[in-house]
């Protein structure tokens, strides 16, 4: 028998002729990575400081997360959730000593996780009304983004994302953030829930006043409506504290997480608290690779890593010095950077013009960042990234906003 041959081609060409083309992808094939380094198919390293759209937690390959994924995929990958096992319970304590007392469910993504809150504002919304499909209304943000299905679609007040979709999911009202006085004239006796993200992300780095979420925290109790947090992209330590609603002082009802939390490999999960949480009985939600044991041993080395590596603390203060630079940059060069906004290594940079041409120039000098609404360029590090890296990325800008200014 003779050796299949391998024909190769261009990985270019077959993304042309095979993949869909839902994505308007940078011409760049990445094919290794390396702590907060990634190499393309033609040998040039880049500064990833996309860090997956902040899912490489732990830069790219750490060591303990390779072993420890290489060692439970030897061991068991799957089971499904007819059974349990020790990473799931385990990763779930972890959380749980977090966000504080309350329950976890593991799905796979950020979109899961939020539909799977939707869900727990609906379960709510009976037990406060004893009826059915009568409160039903979920209170979001203008410029949120809650994920790509159905349900969390419906909750993303955006044209370009809801646009050719409709009928969307009913119930959602849109009120401005950090506007108190918004939320509560749109809470009726029909609101079941408040659902926002503790600092934007995809809309380009708007974080939520402390002011707004003591403010929404205490409407939510007045009224019996869930707090719901969307941290999919600003948990998981990405702004110095393990959940960003830390910092406010405040705790939700739930919070939805992802991203960074398997360091790139795919789980999502939803904390709830132990007020609400037993309003999920058995049957009345699931997911077939939800939690398996190989997703949670990921999820348990970014947390081991993120524990003795001490990130938080290192987030903390490398990423005020970083943002002090970068803010630097925005007095030098105010023609083109007007703010930089964020906390940790989650900073948004808003331009006066289209960031497209400003991405495409550092990963040119060899600096991947990520684009976001509004004219703005997001930097996310992996949490690993040292000075010298935070370092290098003010440099590229700076080189940067030099050619274009
Ligand atoms: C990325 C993101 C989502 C969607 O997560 P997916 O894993 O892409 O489904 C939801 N909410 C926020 C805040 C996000 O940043």
């Amino acid at each position: 028998m003779s050796t299949p041959s391998i024909v190769r081609t261009n990985t270019a060409d077959l993304y042309d002729a095979h993949v869909l083309k839902n994505y308007a992808r940078a011409p760049l094939t990445l094919v290794r990575g390396r702590g907060a380094q990634v190499w393309d198919d033609v040998g040039n390293a880049y500064l990833d400081f996309t860090s997956g759209i902040a899912v490489s937690a732990l830069g790219h390959c750490h060591p303990h997360w390779v072993a420890t994924i290489q060692r439970q995929a030897g061991e068991l990958i799957h089971t499904s959730n007819l059974y349990r096992n020790p990473n799931h319970g385990e990763l779930a304590r972890r959380l749980v000593g977090y966000a504080g007392p309350g329950r976890v469910f593991f799905c796979n993504s950020g979109g899961e996780a939020d539909e799977g809150m939707i869900k727990l504002s609906r379960l709510h919304g009976v037990a406060k009304s004893g009826v059915e499909g009568k409160c039903i209304k979920v209170l979001v943000a203008k410029n949120a983004f809650h994920g790509r299905m159905f349900g969390g679609m419906s909750a993303t007040p955006q044209e370009k994302i809801q646009k050719g979709f409709r009928p969307l999911v009913p119930g959602f009202a849109v009120a401005e953030l950090n506007n108190l006085q918004s939320f509560a004239d749109l809470m009726d006796d029909d609101t079941t829930a408040v659902l926002v993200e503790t600092i934007q992300g995809e809309s380009g780095i708007n974080p939520c006043t402390t002011e707004f979420l003591v403010g929404l925290r205490k409407l939510c109790d007045e009224r019996n409506v869930l707090m719901l947090l969307d941290e999919v992209q600003c948990g998981i330590g990405r702004t110095g504290t393990f959940y960003a609603f830390e910092a406010a002082g405040i705790r939700p009802d739930a919070v939805a997480m992802a991203k960074g939390l398997g360091g790139g490999f795919p789980i999502g999960a939803i904390w709830i608290s132990e007020r609400f949480a037993d309003l999920f009985q058995p049957g009345s939600h699931g997911s077939t690779f939800g939690g398996t044991p190989l997703a949670c041993a990921a999820g348990l080395a970014v947390l081991d890593v993120i524990e003795r590596e001490d990130l938080l603390a290192k987030v903390r203060t490398r990423g005020a010095a970083w943002i002090a630079a970068l803010q630097q940059l925005a007095v030098d060069f105010p023609q083109q950077l007007t703010t930089v906004r964020g906390r940790g290594y989650l900073v948004g940079l808003q331009l006066t013009s289209d960031p497209a041409s400003y991405v495409t120039a550092m990963r040119e000098q060899g600096l991947l960042v990520v684009a976001a609404g509004n004219n703005v360029i997001r930097v996310l590090p992996p949490l690993t990234a040292t000075p010298e890296e935070l370092a290098r990325s003010v440099e590229i800008l700076h080189a940067v906003l030099v050619a274009k200014a």
